[in-house]
């Protein structure tokens, strides 16, 4: 059977989520992102409320719930804000390589810390020569004695000035191009570790970006994450399937408060002596909109559940991320055209989901990589 209802605790859930956005988030976010503020206070208390980190499991302090309450709680945090719900997600995302990765002592460290302190943490990967293309990083850990030594610079790196550490990408066999990649835990206050200054970015303002530089950065060998050298590459890939369904999460949880916003315009603006939905033009707009809303939780779901009942999810994952995340930028555009020339105004709460859309195309793998994974999924046994 499949049954699209949820149970008491996820709608129980989702409404505390729901409640959430209305009362700490909506209020703050044309502020948050004109002023480009870190809502790091507001981010503490979802943290404290239960609704950040979800998927680090019980045994390490954490509330230990599936992709699927994480998908529920993150569309839910990006209909308040999709700035917002990027910032306070990062560390979900660091995260996730260590659920995936690392061994039990370290888990019980690095998790624990996030779960029972509040840490935050952030996930560096990309690199000012390297993105779509990560087995081009150029980043390197050498082992020296019972350290790592690790050299290198990160781009683009969301939260990166609010990270207690983060979860690093670099090469321990730069000759053996992917498979010569580990991943490291490295602390935000290393000597030798420094912090570009905050990227001025299209949308989402709130959320910090910034780029990272190791220079002969030391680390215990122990903040290797796993038991040997070289998973790494395979290890951030898998991270990436239990995070791109909360990033379609985000783009659904925009989509709907663009589409939310243009319907109660159309409304109440009238041309040509009737509202605005009353022309089909405009109706059929708002209509197209919902089904891809629609569309975008229904991929979002499957592929959070597949995730939750062990399932490999990189396929659906992808088709999740790719079309939530195109749709988001079609239906913000379009609830701008729906808006007309207040649309355009930053008066109106729609050019700010405009903004924050396009980089959902972007970033955790760009549109153009989420089809490169379909296309490479689909043809793999022919
Ligand atoms: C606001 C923001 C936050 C981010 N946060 C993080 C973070 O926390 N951690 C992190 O590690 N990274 C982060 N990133 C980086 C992000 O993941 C990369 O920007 C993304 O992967 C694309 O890499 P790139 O920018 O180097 O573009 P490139 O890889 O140079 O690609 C440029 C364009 O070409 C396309 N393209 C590339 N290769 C191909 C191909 N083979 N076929 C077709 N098209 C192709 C891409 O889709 C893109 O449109 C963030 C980026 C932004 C903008």
């Amino acid at each position: 059977m499949v049954d699209f209802q949820l149970d008491e605790m996820q709608e129980m859930l989702r409404e505390l989520a729901h409640e959430f956005a209305v009362d700490e988030i909506r209020p703050h976010a044309e502020h948050w992102d004109e002023e480009s503020v870190y809502p790091k206070e507001v981010i503490q208390m979802a943290h404290e409320m239960g609704l950040l980190n979800l998927h680090i499991p019980e045994k390490y302090g954490g509330p230990g719930l599936g992709c699927m309450e994480e998908v529920l709680v993150n569309e839910e945090l990006a209909w308040g804000d999709p700035g917002f719900a990027t910032a306070a997600y990062a560390t979900a995302l660091a995260c996730a390589p260590i659920i995936t990765g690392a061994t039990e002592a370290q888990k019980d460290i690095w998790l624990r810390k996030v779960a029972e302190e509040g840490a935050l943490a952030s996930y560096a990967i990309t690199e000012p020569g390297a993105g779509s293309d990560v087995a081009a990083i150029k980043t390197t850990a050498v082992r020296e004695g019972d350290e790592y030594v690790i050299n290198g610079s990160k781009m683009w790196i969301t939260g990166a000035g609010y990270a207690d550490f983060f979860f690093v990408l670099a090469k321990t066999n730069p000759d053996a191009g992917y498979k010569g990649m580990s991943g490291f835990i490295v602390e935000s206050n290393r000597e030798g570790l420094s912090l570009g200054k905050k990227e001025t970015n299209m949308g989402q303002r709130c959320s910090d970006t910034r780029s990272i530089s190791f220079d002969n950065v030391r680390i215990p060998a122990n903040q290797l994450v796993g038991e040997s050298e070289s998973g790494g590459w395979m290890n951030a890939m898998s991270a990436f399937d239990l995070s791109r369904p909360n990033i379609a999460a985000h783009a659904t949880g925009l989509s709907r408060a663009a589409y939310e916003h243009a319907l109660q315009y159309s409304n109440e603006r009238q041309t040509f002596g009737k509202p605005l939905h009353h022309h089909q033009a405009i109706q059929f707009m708002l209509a197209d909109m919902k089904t891809d809303i629609e569309a975008s939780r229904m991929l979002t779901w499957k592929s959070a559940s597949e995730a939750d009942v062990g399932v490999k999810n990189t396929e659906s994952a992808a088709h999740a991320k790719r079309f939530a995340s195109d749709a988001a930028m079609k239906i913000s555009t379009d609830a701008v055209q729906v808006y007309g020339g207040y649309g355009y105004s930053e008066e109106y709460p729609v050019a700010r989901l405009m903004r924050a859309a396009k980089v959902m195309q972007i970033y955790e793998g760009s549109s153009q990589v989420q089809r490169m994974i379909i296309g490479r999924e689909i043809t793999k046994n022919l």
